[in-house]
């Protein structure tokens, strides 16, 4: 390619964190390893990329991303805000397992500031399978980054010739390419064979209107996680407390509900200074205030539309900030 042509590609940086996308299966073995290949030897597999950008690599962690935790999130955060400080780079493209994929997106896209692109990318194949996805995957993502439109949306996740919102994806399936889904407010767009097409806008703050976008976040408070089912105890909320947790998520039956026992080891956390937010183990639907529960008297904090994984990241940040349950409760709303 001519050399005039080559610097008129923009300048893409790809941060690389491991997951399946990078993923090799082993001779004589069941199964596969995550994080095997370097990004190099991923972006050396699809040679047309050559075509779409000029790319860099930075290689942050070699990870399956069932190990991602919240020191890689904020050092991700560091090293994305850099890259994007870079006047003369376009967008950023993160490699990623898909498991908590959902969960590093959101966390990116409430504290990077900055409205260039910044796509995470991941597949459900590894590397070596047959008919492996991660190289569509990756030259889709790299697309995306580089093109002017992707400006503005937050940070994105391409997968399956798909490309969501941060905010809105979920991971629905154990193991098909299709696992990723944006069942309420639906797709950020379309992207086939790297051609791009994009629907509306997302609909709540991120990246440079985010508040959590305008300082440095240092360590993050502890925030725990208790899935509810029939015949709950309160055994798990207790230890949680006693462990430490300055925040709570209930992931509650249906509509965010819990049963009695639940409900009062909740109320007395609450009581204790323990932020308490019920969201809803379902999978979709809104959690709203004072329905079967009484929030306002309890001093309850519910989730709206954040399934509880989610949640627990804004819950976090939240808690940088206030442990005020109403203040933490207008959170919820407009993120
Ligand atoms: N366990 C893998 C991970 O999240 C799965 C994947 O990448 O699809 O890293």
């Amino acid at each position: 390619m001519a050399r005039n042509v080559l610097s008129a590609l923009p300048r893409v940086r790809i941060l690389a964190t491991g997951g399946t996308i990078a993923g090799a299966q082993v001779k004589g073995e069941r199964g596969y390893r995550a994080a095997a290949f370097s990004a190099e030897t991923l972006i050396a597999a699809v040679p047309q990329l050559g075509e779409l950008a000029r790319l860099e690599v930075e290689q942050v962690a070699a990870i399956g991303s069932q190990d991602m935790d919240e020191s890689t999130w904020r050092q991700l955060a560091v090293r994305t805000a850099a890259a994007l400080a870079d006047r003369t780079i376009a967008g950023v493209v993160i490699t990623h397992g898909t498991d908590t994929m959902e969960e590093t997106a959101f966390f990116l896209n409430l504290v990077v500031r900055s409205a260039k692109p910044i796509v995470l990318v991941g597949a459900m194949r590894p590397a070596t399978a047959i008919s492996a996805d991660g190289p569509m995957n990756l030259y889709n993502a790299v697309a995306v980054a580089a093109h002017a439109e992707a400006r503005g949306r937050g940070v994105l996740v391409v997968a399956n010739d798909e490309i969501h919102f941060a905010r809105e994806i979920a991971k629905t399936n154990t193991t098909q390419v299709g696992t990723f889904a944006s069942g309420h407010r639906g797709l950020a767009g379309l992207v086939n064979a790297g051609r791009s097409h994009f629907y509306a806008a997302p609909v709540r703050r991120h990246t440079r209107a985010s508040e959590f976008s305008r300082a440095k976040i240092s360590a993050l408070p502890r925030v725990d996680i208790v899935y509810a089912h029939a015949g709950m105890g309160r055994e798990l909320i207790d230890a949680a407390v006693k462990a430490g947790a300055c925040g709570l998520v209930l992931a509650g039956v249906g509509d965010g509900n819990l049963c009695a026992l639940a409900l009062a080891a909740c109320a007395q956390a609450a009581q204790r200074g323990v932020a308490i937010v019920r969201s809803s183990r379902t999978g979709g639907g809104v959690v709203e205030r004072n329905i079967e529960i009484d929030d306002d008297r309890h001093g309850f904090i519910v989730a709206d539309e954040l399934n509880p994984q989610k949640a627990r990241v804004l819950l976090m940040l939240g808690l940088t900030r206030s442990r005020d349950p109403a203040v933490l409760q207008k959170l919820f709303f407009a993120y």
